[in-house]
């Protein structure tokens, strides 16, 4: 099959075996074999992030990476609480609205794009606010590629007795996660991201209790409560619903495949894709948005060059014509595209696809190394 280098944050490059996995003898989901296969899913989600079974378990639901924060946020929010949404990117501001979308009481605490939240700004919320229940962030901002301190954030929220909830959908089974010493009571992700299986499944992993107690709470959702889900498996090893089960297929593949690789790894070899997307940008004059201190080491956001010959869609489909992928940026005011280090690629995949890359730019007659104009900014934030 043609191999395709998805730079895009997710879906990602898969290795063949996943992608074969899918191809099964047909079968009912409701039988015995299959609900055996759900039950080492679960486990093995668990363990990823390095979980004690008996305190944390996964929830799995049918849809993309977005369903797995409607269903925390909708889910484990008791009566007269509010929810703590702490903002500095994309997909925080899509949390922030999903609770405009189901009504729920929050607090939207803004910051840049291109800076990490302040723990003090955090903490005085907490202090002000002594009805906050839940408090949610993103690990890695995947429009920007910035690292949030999530243990440290963790702290701050069960110091102030909320729950905290964590967006890890672009770095889970990619960047080491240890649940327990990460302060996380709920983290999440898809099977197309740093599982590097097909689209249509996602999770939920977290603590037990809490999802016990949320049985009490309000219900918002049907199809996307968590309680719900979790009772089915609990009851009866598999999704109240029906499952994708052809993915289901490959992820048992890519899960089998991931603790081959091991975590360590993995992560060097996401690391090593990683320098060498730096290294390309750089040689060819580009800049990045992010201090390099402060990114997650996944994706990479570029700013447009200040080139009459420049045309993102050009140079993309260039590419895309050759095989690989490129991806728009997600920042308002600034210009930027994307290149992230998710799936079974490695180093030398972009060593090839910046050849490509360049190729395509003298094509353009794109003058390199690129360049900016004079009145660079460091601050075009909103
Ligand atoms: C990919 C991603 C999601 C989910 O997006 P979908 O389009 O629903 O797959 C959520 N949060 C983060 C941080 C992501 O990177």
């Amino acid at each position: 099959m043609k191999r395709n280098i998805l730079l895009n944050p997710g879906p990602a490059t898969t290795t063949d075996t996943v992608k074969n996995a899918q191809v099964v003898p047909d079968i009912c989901p409701r039988e015995q074999e299959f609900v055996e296969i759900m039950k080492q899913i679960r486990k093995d989600l668990v363990k990823i992030v390095h979980g004690d079974e008996r305190e944390y378990t996964a929830v799995l639901f049918c849809g993309s990476g977005t369903i797995s924060m409607d269903v925390c946020l909708n889910s484990l929010l008791p009566a007269g609480k509010k929810i703590l949404v702490i903002n500095n990117g994309a997909y925080s501001s899509r949390a922030a609205e999903i609770c405009e979308y189901y009504g729920l009481p929050f607090i939207n605490l803004k910051f840049p794009i291109d800076e990490r939240p302040s723990l003090e700004q955090i903490e005085q919320i907490l202090k002000e606010n002594q009805d906050i229940a839940l408090v949610y962030i993103t690990h890695n901002e995947t429009g920007t590629g910035i690292l949030n301190p999530i243990r440290e954030i963790g702290a701050l929220a069960h110091a102030y007795g909320a729950i905290f909830v964590v967006d890890t959908t672009s770095t889970y089974a990619m960047r080491p996660i240890n649940i327990k010493n990460d302060n996380i009571d709920f983290c999440m992700a898809s099977a197309q991201k740093g599982l590097m299986a097909m689209t249509g499944i996602s999770f939920v992993v977290g603590k037990r209790t809490i999802i016990e107690q949320s049985k009490t709470y309000p219900k918002r959702s049907y199809y996307c409560n968590l309680y719900m889900q979790y009772h089915y498996f609990e009851a009866h090893g598999e999704m109240h619903f029906t499952p994708p089960v052809q993915t289901v297929y490959a992820m048992r593949q890519a899960i089998k495949e991931y603790f081959a690789e091991g975590e360590q790894k993995k992560w060097e070899r996401h690391t090593r894709v990683f320098e060498a997307l730096h290294k390309g940008i750089e040689r060819l004059g580009f800049q990045n948005i992010i201090k390099r201190d402060w990114q997650a080491g996944l994706v990479v956001t570029v700013k447009y060059p200040d080139d009459p010959n420049w045309s993102f869609s050009a140079i993309h489909d260039y590419c895309y014509k050759r095989g690989f992928t490129i991806y728009p940026g997600k920042i308002n005011n600034t210009e930027t595209f994307r290149l992230c280090a998710l799936g079974a690629i490695d180093q030398s995949d972009i060593e090839t696809f910046f050849e490509v890359f360049e190729a395509g730019l003298r094509e353009m007659e794109v003058s390199l190394p690129v360049h900016y104009g004079l009145e660079e900014q460091t601050d075009e934030r909103e």
